[in-house]
């Protein structure tokens, strides 16, 4: 829940109220409530995104919270989602009409496990804090689309895209690269950088004067670096391999390369990098080695690529939970980029976990960033643009 409206987003005053998450919906579920005078955990049996909402609506609305500014539903004012796919279609956010609604659901089959619940979250709004109160869908897709045709079409027959809208789409890096020109106080159009997430999913995207024009990400969030259950980049030709050897269907092997591979696949072990790491460092685990060898690799093979989409960059920013949170694997990824002029200064990059700053060396001739990432702000101020009617680019 943020404060904020066209005159605190110019001066960068936006006021975070609170934040938080609810895990395990449809059971007990586990909520977690922060706000300026405190953090509260507690669990209840919520059954669904409506009663998830009611529930957070009346703790704010309590005298526990301390939120004076919210009493109740009408006191929140407009409602922003986050929607994972917006296809061709939503090149920028847009208020929640009916018609949005169903764009919303005509790009359910591009994102099967994500849209379907965005729909949900809107809906349980709708009917919590009534049909007047608007909503507002920021499409994590929307920002590549800058990015050119020879960019987001696979180079398989052309009519598979004019049928299914086969391409790239991409998940969004936004937010990193606006605080990125914020910290070299740059505009827009002098921002060339890679940005690189490092989390569960990981990406990264190459951006050029502001806009994106490359990224890892495909169609799915299967393809590019090697991910916490994730694959990334694969032979097609694996899929009908594993199906016949292994005795799966196609679909049961698209799931094995989403949950089963990437981290956790390669260190038969997990797909936490805070485990792995400690498994090297304790017992010197071979696979839980290897496993971050290939996440690492990947990483610089994709910054190498970028760096060459580019025709080179001043920055890389490293965000996500590893990539905000880890010196250790930043600085295993940068290893061997010294030829393109990237030099970590050991001291910034053990000191920059959980916030934002250089951590590259003075000589180095591209600047190194970790930036924690905060689409939810980002989210916030689309919501009150779009509200307002004003535009802006994604
Ligand atoms: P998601 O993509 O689901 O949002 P996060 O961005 O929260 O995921 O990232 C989760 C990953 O970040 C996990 O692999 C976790 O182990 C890793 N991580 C979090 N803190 C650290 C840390 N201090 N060192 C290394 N990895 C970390």
């Amino acid at each position: 829940m943020i404060a904020t409206d066209l005159e605190r987003i110019k001066l960068d005053q936006d006021v975070r109220l609170l934040r938080g998450e609810i895990e395990r919906i449809g059971g007990e579920a586990i909520i977690t409530l922060q706000t300026k005078s405190g953090r509260k955990t507690v669990t209840a049996p919520i059954r669904d995104m409506g009663a998830a909402l009611d529930f957070v609506i009346r703790w704010i609305a309590s005298d526990e919270s301390g939120l004076a500014e919210v009493r109740g539903p009408a006191d929140v004012h407009a409602v922003g989602h986050r929607v994972v796919h917006g296809g061709e279609r939503f090149s920028e956010s847009a208020v929640i009409t009916d018609d949005v609604l169903k764009g919303i659901e005509s790009c359910i089959e591009l994102a099967p496990l994500h849209n379907p619940n965005n729909i949900k979250g809107i809906l349980a709004a709708r009917s919590v804090f009534g049909p007047g109160t608007p909503q507002v869908a920021v499409f994590d897709t929307a920002f590549h689309h800058s990015l050119p045709e020879h960019a987001y079409l696979y180079a398989i027959p052309y009519h598979l895209y004019r049928r299914h809208k086969i391409r790239r789409y991409g998940t969004s890096h936004r937010y990193v690269a606006y605080r990125y020109r914020r910290l070299r106080n740059q505009t827009r159009e002098q921002a060339n950088v890679i940005t690189l997430h490092l989390g569960n999913g990981c990406s990264a995207a190459a951006i050029q004067k502001g806009c994106s024009v490359d990224t890892s990400m495909g169609m799915t969030p299967l393809e590019g670096l090697v991910m916490g259950t994730r694959s990334g980049d694969l032979d097609p030709a694996i899929v009908n391999l594993i199906s016949g050897k292994e005795g799966l269907s196609p679909h049961e092997v698209e799931s094995l390369l989403n949950t089963q591979s990437g981290l956790l696949g390669i260190s038969g072990l997990t797909n936490d990098m805070r485990v792995l790491l400690d498994e090297v460092k304790e017992h010197d685990d071979r696979r839980a080695r290897l496993a971050i060898e290939l996440f690492c690799y990947r990483a610089r093979k994709y910054i190498g690529s970028f760096l060459a989409a580019l025709g080179g960059a001043e920055g890389i920013v490293f965000t996500g939970g590893i990539g905000e949170n880890s010196p250790e694997i930043r600085e295993r990824i940068c290893r061997g980029l010294e030829w393109a002029g990237v030099a970590l200064d050991d001291s910034r990059n053990q000191q920059m976990i959980g916030k934002e700053g250089l951590i590259s060396g003075d000589g180095s001739k591209i600047g190194v960033y970790a930036i924690p990432t905060d689409e939810e702000l980002l989210i916030a101020r689309d919501t009150v643009r779009c509200v307002l009617g004003e535009r802006h680019p994604s």
